[in-house]
């Protein structure tokens, strides 16, 4: 039912997310605007095509991983877009597991759900479409352990279980159309708060004059407690492995939690919600983009508390 899949996007996450596809055993055809990423794959036999309608044509679903809502919008409306064939589709799905608001992926799925299919193989009438971004950065990508948060109609997301656990190791149904994306700025809108919770903490402490491993083991096992402090400790020197320890490199940077931070603030404010620690997280990070360290991991926020300035 799900056998030809079209991909497009293969940056740091889609080229991974690909590549486990093709180990699954599906028969995955990809684009992206960027030549190189695309000869990767032409280099070793993976059909490529020349836009995201050309995608469409062979596909029985299409996964979209880009940068951003922009770039989403423009895949599916755009010029020889995904939605370029008119009201008739081939694809009878969609998934789009792209980091965007909830308002796009809401949008897209009105769009998608006015459209017929072009041929009935027996499945519904219209083309579904479901928002499925993920957590767990680049190495759960190529590790294919990504956790997939899923929004859209509850058939679609029974029907793409088994192809998403290519991918990863949960998919979590959150609900209708869009409470995907809800859930993973929501997620990240913690993650960033309690990093910077913790990290002003441990700075506080320094300055205190208790050494950030002693608080680690004290936070660790007491109400303070959480990834922040124990698996992901912002403090050089404390935990080996993470990107504290290697200069703040490789991880989640710095310019990808601000552009989440954006999409929950605007999201927020869509819906005429306030969030004052969302908003002064946003602050923090656009701050810390501005002062060079945009593709730094975001849990050097830890030195701009501690050293009182950034690189
Ligand atoms: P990336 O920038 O490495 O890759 C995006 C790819 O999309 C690029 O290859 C780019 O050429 C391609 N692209 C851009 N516009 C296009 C278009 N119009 N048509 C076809 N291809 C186009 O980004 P990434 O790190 O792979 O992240 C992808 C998404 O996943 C983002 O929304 C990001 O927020 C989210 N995400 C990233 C991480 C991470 O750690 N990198 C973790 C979780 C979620």
């Amino acid at each position: 039912q799900l056998e030809n899949v079209g991909f497009i996007g293969l940056g740091n996450m889609g080229s991974h997310m690909a590549r486990n596809l093709i180990t699954a055993g599906y028969k995955v055809t990809v684009y992206d605007t960027n030549e190189n990423s695309m000869k990767k794959f032409s280099d070793d036999g993976i059909p490529t095509k020349q836009s995201p309608l050309e995608v469409s044509e062979s596909s029985d679903v299409v996964i979209t991983m880009l940068p951003s809502s922009s770039h989403v919008l423009e895949v599916y409306n755009g010029t020889n877009g995904l939605l370029g064939a008119g009201s008739r589709l081939g694809p009878w799905l969609y998934i789009d597991s792209s980091t965007v608001d909830p308002q796009t992926s809401r949008k897209i799925s009105a769009a998608i759900s006015r459209c017929h299919l072009k041929e009935n193989k027996g499945y519904a009438e219209n083309p579904m479409i479901l928002d499925a971004p993920v957590s767990g950065g680049v190495p759960a990508a190529e590790a294919g352990k990504l956790t997939f948060m899923v929004g859209g109609l509850e058939e679609a997301y029974l029907a793409a279980k088994p192809l998403l656990l290519s991918m990863g190791k949960r998919a979590i149904y959150c609900g209708g159309a869009g409470n995907g994306s809800a859930a993973k700025i929501c997620n990240n809108m913690a993650m960033a708060i309690s990093m910077l919770g913790v990290s002003e903490a441990f700075a506080l402490g320094q300055n205190l004059g208790i050494k950030a491993s002693t608080l680690t083991d004290i936070f660790n096992c007491s109400s303070a407690r959480c990834w922040s402090s124990d698996t992901y400790n912002p403090v050089p020197g404390v935990m080996e492995g993470v990107p504290s320890s290697r200069n703040y490199d490789g991880g989640f940077t710095s310019k990808l939690m601000a552009k989440d931070l954006d999409l929950a603030m605007a999201s927020a404010s869509g819906v005429g919600f306030k969030c004052p620690l969302g908003s002064e997280a946003l602050e923090i990070y656009r701050k810390l983009c501005k002062d060079g360290c945009e593709l730094k991991d975001f849990s050097c926020a830890f030195r701009h508390y501690y050293a009182g300035k950034d690189e």
